[in-house]
């Protein structure tokens, strides 16, 4: 596997596979990779490294998170790693 072949995810919403290059389910347009993406980021790595961990391209890592913090309404990481503490993704 490389990082520029996404792997399918399942989707937490309706069991849908969803192709890795996709950041919704486009069944129930839910965020596929959000909670993964939310907490790797909020642990401070860099869009290679968490393109890594996925096995997405640090491109669509960058489209992922960008919409994921759009999709939140945060606009920093501070604000990104609030939400992960609030949903329990990470401990404070
Ligand atoms: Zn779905």
């Amino acid at each position: 596997m490389t990082q520029t072949s996404p792997i399918a995810v399942i989707c937490p919403g309706c069991g849908t596979e969803v192709a890795g290059a996709l950041l919704t389910c486009p069944a129930c347009h839910r965020l596929v990779h959000a909670d993964e993406l939310t907490r790797l980021a909020s642990e401070g790595k860099s869009n290679k490294e968490i393109a890594f961990e996925l096995g997405l391209s640090p491109k669509t890592v960058e489209v992922h998170r960008s919409r994921l913090m759009e999709r939140l309404q945060v606009r920093d990481l501070s604000g990104l790693t609030r939400y992960a503490i609030r949903i329990g993704l990470i401990q404070p």
